[in-house]
């Protein structure tokens, strides 16, 4: 989580088309491809548990304030539920059903043994100080603790909540419980049970699948152009990790823009002094020695590689036609709409989709809540190890299908995640 200083600009879903309706649509289109029995498709079309709850909160005035939070598990068949939790002033019961089915299909694309889930609280934490946002967390697990658990679901960070968010989620459910419930969250501080490789996977996942979906069409990451959008925790740590892998970043940007390093220059944005200078509290838009940048002209920016890393609904049909990208990867969720899509795929650009290019997150969080279930420690090199291997296996198989199927690696995906989903309701069978 980064909380940035600067104001919030709205570009998100057009009102036409929520995250919701985008989810519905790519299941609908993939269940068809699928032949999916009518009532299995009217199944996994909703969720399967949605919790509002609204809670006050005493702020540092020492007034009350009521506010609203979700969680929402979407399938459990293949495991417990596992998803982020994410506070922002637009989040909605149905964006986060939305996200809560995008992760049920991840899950499924890299085969890891859990559904998908999701929560969120609508408000602006920037707005907030320490104790407040603490106060509010606690609340907040205290409400939805009817519906997590280790066995039962797992949240983890997602965008505005970090390590020291999940840390208070852990203590307020161990509190209850009686005793410390480390399996309760993924992406904890290392010193409570999180675990090492965790809080870069997600941009390590992505770096993965850009240097895969680069060697596909016949060229290196080796000096490969590449544009950011957002620099939070999965932004920054694509950013940082494609750098090392010899790739230029010339351009990087957060909620109010950012800067680029001009086409006639052969140097990468400098990632650690870009993310140094927003820590201590300084704007992108203005780190000097550079030139500004608007989110649009970003998505807009003829580089190798798109990285998007910040919300749903960037890329929509209003401004796909200028993308000059030759690869998408999705570190966000949902950041290309439905009919960008297509529109993007007439162009010939590769979008490499969210179900899979951002799915380093929660592999390593499932490797985490192994070594949590094991009261074990695993080290660095074998949780990158391991989650190589997953996205690589999981990159060759989305791949292979959309080859068969002569299909998008979005389409492909997600027929592999629903299908995995599908024959795990098969063989449970619908209960009674
Ligand atoms: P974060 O809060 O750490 O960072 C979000 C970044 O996006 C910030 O830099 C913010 O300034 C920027 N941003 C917000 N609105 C923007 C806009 N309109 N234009 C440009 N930049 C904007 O969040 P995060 O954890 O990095 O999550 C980013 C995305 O990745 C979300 O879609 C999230 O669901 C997805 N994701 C996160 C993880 C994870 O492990 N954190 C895993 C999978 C997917």
């Amino acid at each position: 989580m980064t909380i940035d200083k600067e104001p919030l600009v709205k570009l998100y879903t057009t009102e036409e088309e929520s995250a919701y309706d985008m989810a519905l649509q790519q299941f609908d289109e993939a269940a068809d491809v699928l032949g999916l029995n009518k009532g299995i498709a009217e199944y996994l079309r909703r969720p399967q548990r949605e919790l509002t709850v609204n809670f006050p909160v005493r702020m540092d005035s020492g007034d009350i304030r009521m506010f609203t939070g979700y969680r929402v598990q979407h399938n459990l068949s293949r495991g417990p539920a596992k998803g982020g939790i994410r506070y922002h002033p637009w989040v909605s019961l149905d964006e986060v059903k939305a996200l809560a089915m995008w992760m049920t299909w991840k899950c499924a694309v890299t085969d890891i043994p859990y559904g998908g889930a999701k929560g969120g609280v609508t408000f602006d934490p920037k707005q907030m100080s320490l104790n407040e946002l603490e106060r509010l967390t606690r609340r907040y697990a205290s409400e939805i603790s009817v519906l997590i658990g280790p066995e039962k679901d797992i949240p983890a960070p997602d965008v505005n909540t970090n390590p020291q968010v999940m840390a208070w989620i852990m203590d307020t459910y161990s509190m209850h419980e009686g005793y410390s419930v480390p399996g309760v969250v993924t992406g904890k501080p290392l010193e409570i049970g999180g675990s090492l490789g965790r809080l870069d996977a997600t941009g390590r996942g992505c770096m993965i699948v850009a240097g895969m979906e680069m060697a596909r069409i016949g060229k290196n990451l080796e000096g490969a152009t590449v544009a950011v959008q957002g620099l939070g925790n999965v932004g920054y740590h694509a950013a940082r990790l494609l750098e090392a892998h010899g790739c230029r970043i010339v351009a990087i940007t957060d909620s109010s823009g950012g800067c680029y390093s001009d086409s006639g220059s052969l140097k990468s944005l400098d990632i650690e002094k870009l993310k140094d200078w927003k820590s201590s509290g300084g704007a992108l838009i203005e780190y000097p020695g550079v030139d500004f940048i608007t989110n649009d002209q970003l998505l807009a920016m003829p580089c190798d590689i798109l990285v998007l890393a910040a919300l749903e609904g960037q890329i929509t049909p209003k401004n796909a036609a200028a993308v000059r990208a030759g690869i998408i990867i999705e570190g966000a969720n949902g950041p290309i709409t439905p009919a960008a899509d297509s529109i993007l795929e007439d162009m010939g650009v590769q979008v490499v989709p969210d179900i899979l290019a951002n799915a380093g997150g929660v592999v390593a969080s499932y490797f985490e809540w192994v070594q949590n279930l094991q009261h074990d420690f695993w080290e660095q090199q074998k949780v990158e190890q391991r989650l190589e291997k997953v996205m690589v296996k999981a990159f060759e198989q989305v791949v292979s299908i959309s080859q068969d199927k002569k299909t998008t690696m979005r389409k492909a995906a997600l027929l592999l995640g629903i299908s995995r989903v599908v024959k795990a309701i098969e063989v449970r069978g619908i209960y009674p």
